[in-house]
């Protein structure tokens, strides 16, 4: 792709790079930061400090390039570029309109789909698990499990995850609540000739209190958690113990006793 970008002439080299940016491969997660936002001295305070070549690069983001720089210097100038691209990019995101720019990529499908099997390809959203750059690769974030994986692509995943900030995902769905899927207590449960295996079994046990005992606090701070079974079992979500496996007859003695060699679940 830098190869492409060299072969342009000069004028170009200067013209477009924020279009280039967003065009090349690899660049799909990142919106394109407007020009006012760009200018505004106050949008990129404290990151003079942080970029090497600021003004050099701020002036190639913001298309003003002009200096006759050899390769070397050039390189450096695009690679700083690049990383306070990124960084303006994390402010930027969780504007109102950049917040709306990455809603219409997310609901393009632009940032994937989960790759969990009951998700059934749910859309992601891109996060980092770091404010700071240099310090972890961006992650891929699905609402529905509301766990993170990591992007399928290479070029992916060597975006530094500070380009999009721990932040992100969460403010997007405070500010569109509509957008936040139905939770759901669905998940996989291994069986050996229809049988529960035993450990995953008391994880799950474990999972199901722990979650009935959160359901309980919450709906003590006067705050309503409806899971998708909740509509689709209406008669038996009056009672907790229903919805649990007919299996599940030993109760919780079996956690302390006989399964406690092979599974440790703090109790
Ligand atoms: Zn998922």
């Amino acid at each position: 792709m830098m190869e492409d970008f060299n072969s342009e002439t000069d004028s170009d080299y200067t013209s477009y790079w924020r279009d280039w940016f967003i065009s090349s491969r690899g660049n799909e997660y990142f919106c394109e930061i407007d020009e006012e936002y760009l200018t505004d001295r106050f949008n990129l305070t404290g990151l003079n400090t942080e970029v090497p070549y600021y003004q050099y690069a701020l002036d190639l983001v913001t298309d003003v390039f002009d200096l006759d720089a050899d390769d070397d210097l050039r390189e450096q100038i695009e690679k700083s570029a690049r990383h306070l691209y990124g960084l303006v990019h994390a402010r930027y995101i969780v504007t109102t309109r950049g917040l709306s720019k990455m809603l219409d990529k997310y609901k393009r499908g632009d940032f994937g789909k989960c790759p969990r099997v009951m998700c059934d390809g749910h859309p992601l959203l891109p996060m980092g698990q770091h404010d700071i750059p240099n310090m972890s690769t961006v992650k891929l974030f699905c609402a529905k499990c509301e766990d993170i994986y990591n992007p399928k692509s290479s070029r992916h995943a060597s975006i530094d995850g500070a380009y999009f900030g721990s932040s992100f995902h969460s403010i997007l769905f405070q500010v569109y609540p509509a957008l936040d899927p139905e939770k759901s207590v669905r998940r996989y449960e291994p069986r050996i000739f229809g049988f529960r295996v035993h450990a995953s079994a008391a994880l799950a046990r474990w999972q199901d209190r722990y979650r009935s005992d959160m359901i309980e606090r919450l709906e003590g701070a006067g705050i309503e958690v409806k899971y998708l079974e909740d509509f689709d079992f209406e008669g038996e979500s009056e009672d907790e113990e229903d919805d649990f496996d007919p299996l599940d007859t030993r109760g919780e003695e079996v956690v302390g006793d006989t399964a406690s060699g092979r599974m440790d679940l703090g109790n």
